[in-house]
């Protein structure tokens, strides 16, 4: 096998905990959803930053493309190997520490392989808050966080990953490694390279450590699931929340009453806040250092005398506050229906978010009279989590293909036409690959295609995913 001396320096490299080979790497070359498929002639498991660039080196000297991986949770098949060049994995898993946590600075350093839900109870034991939240916090790492730039539930008030992170290491394409583990608030010298990495889903280096910022813990934190009476004054009711709780206004989320239905049906452990049935609900969250109950009834009470909500139910104990975020995280249309999914990760400004979905839908009906636009998610934040599931064909199926296609090509468009992006905050990899080209000029994919050449002139890490270089002036003619 061409790779065979490679693979057997990796090997020596990492030690037998440090690889998985063979049928093992089944559960690794594809992505959560089952969407994306790879090759990959092994997973390395580095332990340390050293090992990860012992790792990058050895690919390097032998043309193995490398493809990083944190907890696979992505939606956009970004860390699956792509292509016919021959590739390996490399897992961050074993690099899950927390390095230190101080709640003097106000930040938690960690290594990239770290959990989620780790760093926050880190945090709350020294009565602090981390920001980074979603779905997935029980697998997805911060280092996946940082490549992907994601954002999740507590972007209203805290801004994305982009804004959490104050610095961060990496291993280069060369196998060379950048301390820029900064732990400062401010630092005007020069060009703040950290912000390269972030949003690079793996194309520039491997994230192996970060310092993350934390926030003051809330003391009180009170959520409420409301009935909404009209979405198309969905804004005079995010205008009024804001107008009340000001900064304590952490979470403003949509749920569609058709998902929720599917939820409560499939996982029996869900309730249902209120007993009014409604097309569209939202979830509220105040937060703060005082008690945010007078708001809620404050909000409350002017919210339905304007007729914005027919109901609310505000959650008065830690089980009633769980079951709406459970609620939350059982809605998203992946985990309840089956088929072909069409989807947009869309952001829009946030004033245009009701006209877009009105608008999407009626585009999406004049394709087919039965094709459903399903949306959820950070409404607050002006992105929408947008689906379709088209019935009656099968993909390989040239007339339902090239519906599909239209579909998506026409909702694209839509969205740009907004001023918007498709890629709010999954990131590009495979997903959207072929489709972002239409959404920034050609200078911008050709600054990045130089950027791209500049760091991995060899075109090792992670080729296939976000844009191609090639097809921009500065191309690398490696990828
Ligand atoms: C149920 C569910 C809910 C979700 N909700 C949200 C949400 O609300 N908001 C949101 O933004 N996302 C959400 N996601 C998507 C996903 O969790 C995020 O994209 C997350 O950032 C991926 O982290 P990961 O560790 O799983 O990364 P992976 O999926 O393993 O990788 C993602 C990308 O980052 C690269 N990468 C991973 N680790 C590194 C590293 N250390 N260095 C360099 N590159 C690396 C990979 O090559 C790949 O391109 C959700 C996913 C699920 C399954």
């Amino acid at each position: 096998m061409a790779h065979a001396r490679a693979l057997e320096e990796i090997r020596t490299a990492l030690g037998s905990k440090g690889v998985i080979e063979g049928d093992d790497l089944a559960a690794f070359t594809q992505d959560i959803r089952g969407a994306y498929k790879g090759q990959a002639l092994l997973l390395a498991r580095p332990a340390s930053t050293e090992e990860a660039a012992a790792v990058v080196r050895i690919c390097a000297a032998h043309d193995l493309v490398i493809v990083p991986q944190g907890g696979n949770t992505g939606l956009c098949g970004g860390a699956v190997p792509r292509g016919a060049r021959p590739s390996i994995i490399l897992s961050l898993s074993r690099m899950n520490k927390i390095i230190s946590v101080d709640p003097e600075r106000y930040t938690i350093t960690a290594e990239a392989g770290c959990i989620l839900q780790s760093i926050h109870d880190a945090a709350a034991q020294v009565d602090r808050a981390f920001a980074m939240d979603w779905g997935a916090r029980g697998s997805a790492t911060i280092g996946g966080g940082i490549s992907t730039n994601a954002g999740g539930i507590n972007v209203l008030r805290f801004g994305n990953t982009r804004d959490q992170v104050l610095g961060l290491e990496a291993v280069l394409p060369d196998g060379r490694i950048w301390n820029g583990l900064r732990a400062l608030r401010k630092d005007s010298s020069g060009y703040d390279l950290k912000h390269l990495f972030i949003g690079a889903e793996g194309t520039l280096g491997i994230v192996t450590k970060a310092v993350l910022k934390l926030h003051p813990k809330p003391a009180f934190e009170q959520s409420m699931w409301a009935a909404v009476a009209d979405l198309d004054r969905l804004m005079e009711l995010f205008v009024l929340a804001r107008s009340v709780a000001s900064e304590g206004l952490t979470a403003f989320e949509l749920v569609p009453g058709y998902t929720y239905e599917m939820a409560l049906t499939k996982y029996s452990g869900l309730m249902r806040p209120v007993e009014a049935r409604a097309d569209w609900y939202v979830i509220v969250r105040f937060s703060g250092q005082q008690p945010v109950t007078d708001k809620f009834e404050d909000f409350f009470a002017r919210a339905f005398e304007a007729g914005l909500l027919t109901d609310g139910a505000l959650a008065q104990t830690i089980a009633q506050e769980n079951n709406i975020w459970n609620l939350r995280d059982e809605i998203p249309p992946l985990k309840l229906i089956k088929g072909k999914m069409l989807k947009w990760d869309v952001s829009v400004p946030i004033d245009k978010i009701v006209p877009f979905l009105a608008h999407a839908q009626r585009s999406a009906h004049a394709i087919r009279e039965d094709l459903r636009v399903i949306a959820f998610g950070h409404v607050g934040d002006g992105n929408l989590h947008m689906s379709i599931f088209p019935e009656g064909g099968s993909p390989g199926d040239a007339a339902f293909d090239a519906m599909c296609t239209r579909v998506v090509s026409e909702i694209d468009k839509l969205i740009w036409s907004y001023g918007g992006s498709i890629c709010a905050e999954h990131g590009v990899g495979v997903e959207n690959f072929d489709r972002l080209p239409g959404q920034k000029p050609a200078i911008e994919f050709e600054m990045m295609a130089r950027v791209r050449d500049i760091f991995d002139p060899q075109g090792l890490f992670n080729p296939g995913k976000i844009f191609d270089p090639k097809r921009f002036p500065s191309a690398s003619a490696a990828e």
